[in-house]
């Protein structure tokens, strides 16, 4: 709690140099990459927050087609991404299962298994994420935006798709079926205290997760959550208390993978460098054609989404080599942790 509110400029550049510190010592000088693909917008939840929500009928949904898909996997394999992540509003019905698992399938089998997948597709049963791993994905990220169950039912609308057990007991499911295991928080939602943030590093840590990607928490003007927007901190202090929890993960959690999440550059066109400066290693460059990112915005000020995914990595590059760091190109960069942890056990 102390990191996390300390007013002292010492403490805080200490902070940030010794969460850097334990990046390199744990992960190297490197950042891995992974193309981000938004397959579909359209969502069977209503999260009070997010601007793709059910109920917001100002959206127009989108899902990607196979052919799509493959052409931006095949994309990111030729250009030595090394990963990508599909993320996607939340659907379970069979025709999605089964239509997710045949792109994973055949994306593995196209680029010779070389590409790694990561999943970022919401709530399952066991049944899907274990069909999902065996088609070939093994990283899976699945926040559970808070750890307080009082905050988590003020921004969650009360029904039975949105409750608190049914989040921890799906992330317990996905290290059941065998996923690298990823979690996460929204920073600076109303209502949430330095406290609350502490505990969810304590239960990173308790859970032993494996990969960690959380960032700030942004208005959208169509959620319910609009209206709370006065009792906000202001962008720059959601941004730095961001950067210290990433901070802190790195240092209290070591060798688990943490992503420099978008919404960190939508309160600030550095903000990812800035989260690799505090300990963060992972980097998703948007692949999403512009036509449909359009229509993926969960909050407000999503960065652009450019032309050209290779434009932002070629930037990038050179934005690390200032800082001594390379990109890890044709690398799965998996989470160091999941394998300590499995060795381990
Ligand atoms: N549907 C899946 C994945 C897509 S949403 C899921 O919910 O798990 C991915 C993440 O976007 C969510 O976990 C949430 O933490 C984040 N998100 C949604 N709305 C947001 C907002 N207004 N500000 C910041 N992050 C948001
Ligand atoms: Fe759907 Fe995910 Fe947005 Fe919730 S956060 S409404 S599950 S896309």
């Amino acid at each position: 709690m102390h990191l996390l509110s300390t007013r002292e400029e010492k403490e805080k550049h200490a902070l940030y140099r010794k969460a850097y510190q334990v990046k390199k010592e744990h992960c190297g000088n490197v950042v891995y990459l992974r193309g981000l693909i938004e397959l579909s917008n359209i969502c069977r939840k209503d999260c009070n927050y997010c601007g793709i929500r059910k109920s917001n009928d100002h959206v127009d949904r989108y899902t990607l087609k196979d052919d799509e898909v493959i052409d931006l996997a095949m994309m990111a394999w030729r250009r030595d991404f090394g990963s990508i992540v599909i993320q996607t509003g939340e659907r379970t019905d069979k025709v999605f299962i089964e239509s997710l698992a045949g792109l994973i399938s055949k994306i593995r089998e196209q680029t010779e298994g070389t590409l790694g997948i990561t999943l970022s597709c919401g709530e399952q049963d066991l049944e899907t994420y274990q069909k999902w791993f065996d088609a070939g994905a093994h990283r899976y990220l699945l926040r559970v935006e808070t750890t307080s169950e009082e905050l988590f039912r003020k921004i969650h609308p009360d029904n039975e798709f949105h409750r608190y057990e049914d989040r921890f007991k799906a992330l317990e499911n996905l290290r059941k079926a065998g996923f690298q295991t990823g979690t996460g928080v929204m920073i600076g939602l109303p209502g949430q205290t330095v406290e609350d943030l502490a505990d969810d590093l304590l239960f990173f840590k308790s859970f032993d997760i494996d990969m960690i990607g959380m960032g700030p928490y942004i208005p959208h003007d169509d959620t319910p959550m609009a209206g709370w927007k006065t009792r906000l901190l202001k962008p720059a202090e959601r941004l730095e208390l961001s950067l210290r929890m990433i901070a802190t993960a790195r240092i209290m959690l070591k060798d688990v993978n943490i992503a420099a999440s978008t919404a960190m550059q939508a309160l600030d066109p550095d903000g990812r460098i800035k989260a690799i400066l505090a300990g963060a290693n992972v980097y998703m460059p948007n692949m999403t054609p512009k036509i449909y990112a359009e229509n993926y915005n969960l909050y407000e000020g999503k960065p652009a989404v450019r032309d050209n995914a290779m434009e932002i990595v070629r930037e990038l590059e050179g934005r690390l080599k200032g800082l001594g760091e390379v990109i890890g190109y044709g690398k799965w960069g998996d989470s160091k942790h999941f394998f300590n942890r499995v060795i381990n056990s």
